[in-house]
């Protein structure tokens, strides 16, 4: 079993999502779809200081 990055949950009782940071491909972080994936993304303010600025107003 593998538990959700976020809330905890076994991924595999969902439609799971794999993510990595690291060159390898190696996933660092998993969860049950694409909603925990966006909460944990808000909670851990991983849109913040990024390189990738993009803005609809440009
Ligand atoms: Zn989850």
């Amino acid at each position: 079993m593998t538990d959700c990055t976020y809330c905890g949950c076994p991924v595999e009782a969902h439609d799971p999502v794999f993510v990595s940071d690291s060159p390898d491909g190696a996933p660092t972080g998993q969860f049950c779809n694409y909603g925990c994936l966006s909460a944990h993304i808000d909670e851990a303010g991983l849109t913040t200081g990024t390189a990738c600025e993009w803005s609809p107003n440009q």
